[in-house]
């Protein structure tokens, strides 16, 4: 090897375009362990000089290579819309890992697209359009049935990722699981349906996590208690009933049952259970006198603190007053 080779060799100056590609496999994806993000700098100087070749395919795959690479060494997903619009532009792009394997690359950009609406979604302020993103995520990734997820498996997304069928499962309960909050303050019963279809929904894509947080909900949502003021049966508890701290003796749980009326309004031991419309209401009237309260508290107090920094400052002048002849005196 000569001086200039060797020079080439370590610095990467002089290389052309498919060296300098040939540059992010051999000092990248190939070493043990893969430095990925160097690979992804080659394959971005590759880009510059195969446009400069005028060699525009293989600078748009240089390019999405450099975004996959760089992706997946990040675990960031910031630029999948970027990817998946180079990946529109060129029909096969080598395996991820390998330089001879050639893959189409429609899998990839429908891997892509499905997390691209999923991102979406968990993004979206509007009830509706998050909604509509899980269910356009859930109708792309579906497309490829059993098949497993491999780049999302990859970049570490969270949820499950062994099959396209599964994805597509768990995107729909998440669809499902938001449209129960979204309707809940119309109809506790039918966000309680909601959630029992989500949970089906999380348990056949094996998401335990999600199972368990939705049963969680299912078990608050389906309660219905009355209310200690106004006698009315409120269904959902942290949504249209709430407990109460409150005096309660024995006395009152006997009548209760003696009546037989919901004993569930004293389920919890000094709390009685209220509606919302009531509970809001004491809350509101004991916000208004405590404010009362303060404001008379404050009328009260302001003009004794006044007087009494008024002495202090009285006392403080005269202190100086006094420590000053008292330095003329010795000195
Ligand atoms: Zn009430």
């Amino acid at each position: 090897m000569g001086l200039f080779d060797k020079l080439k060799d370590v610095t990467g100056l002089g290389l052309n375009a498919e060296q300098q590609y040939q540059r992010a496999y051999e000092k990248g994806v190939f070493l043990q362990p893969p430095n990925y993000e160097a690979a992804a700098k080659h394959f971005s100087s590759a880009e510059e000089k195969f446009e400069k070749d005028g060699k525009n395919e293989m600078a748009k795959r240089a390019h999405a290579n450099s975004l996959l690479y760089s992706m997946i060494h990040t675990k960031s997903t910031e630029n999948v819309n970027s990817l998946i619009s180079f990946l529109e532009q060129i029909p096969e792009i080598e395996f991820f890992g390998s330089q001879t394997e050639m893959v189409p690359t429609e899998k990839m950009i429908t891997e892509f697209r499905a997390l691209q609406n999923e991102l979406s979604a968990e993004k979206a302020e509007n009830i509706t359009e998050k909604i509509n993103g899980y269910k356009k995520a859930a109708e792309i990734i579906m497309k490829l049935a059993n098949e497993s997820l491999f780049y999302l498996e990859k970049l570490n997304v969270g949820g499950p990722i062994n099959s396209a069928m599964m994805r597509g499962l768990y995107y729909l309960a998440k669809a499902d699981y938001v449209n129960a909050f979204s309707i809940v303050y119309q109809s506790p019963e039918q966000a309680q349906n909601y959630l029992q279809k989500a949970a089906v929904g999380f348990r056949q894509a094996q998401s335990k996590d999600w199972a368990d947080k939705t049963d969680c909900h299912i078990e608050n949502i389906k309660v219905k208690r009355h209310c200690w003021i106004c006698g009315r049966e409120m269904q959902g508890l942290g949504f249209f009933y709430n407990h109460y701290p409150a005096n309660t003796k024995k006395y009152h749980k006997e009548m209760v049952e003696g009546a037989k009326q919901d004993i569930g309004m004293l389920e919890k031991e000094n709390s009685i259970t209220l509606c919302t419309v009531c509970g809001s209401a004491v809350e509101t009237q004991a916000d208004i006198y405590a404010t009362k309260r303060m404001r008379e508290l404050r009328e009260w107090v302001e003009p004794i603190l006044n007087s009494h920094a008024e002495m202090i400052n009285r006392l403080d002048s005269r202190l100086s007053h006094v420590e000053s002849c008292a330095h003329r005196h010795t000195s």
